[in-house]
């Protein structure tokens, strides 16, 4: 069974089992793929809303399925960004 070792920030390590994470489902599919069931939301939106005092980009981080991801370059957006 596949699994990782996650160091949480306070030093705590915790054991991730990949088997019984549900990966949670895309919430775009219902909208723009009717019917046809929703995929597992891997993608994070990567487009930028704000940033911080620090000037650290803060971004959507909408989670979205590949299906429902439109691919720039590097980055990822969800729907509603990616007009
Ligand atoms: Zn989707
Ligand atoms: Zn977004």
């Amino acid at each position: 069974m596949p699994c990782s070792y996650v160091k949480l920030p306070d030093g705590t390590i915790a054991i991730v089992k990949h088997a019984a994470e549900r990966a949670p489902r895309c919430k775009f599919c219902t909208v723009l793929h009717d019917g046809s069931g929703t995929q597992p939301a891997t993608q994070l939106c990567d487009f930028e809303i704000a940033r911080t005092l620090g000037g650290d980009p803060i971004t959507c981080d909408a989670r979205v399925c590949v299906r429902c991801a439109r691919r720039v370059g590097d980055k990822d957006f969800c729907p509603n960004h990616s007009g």
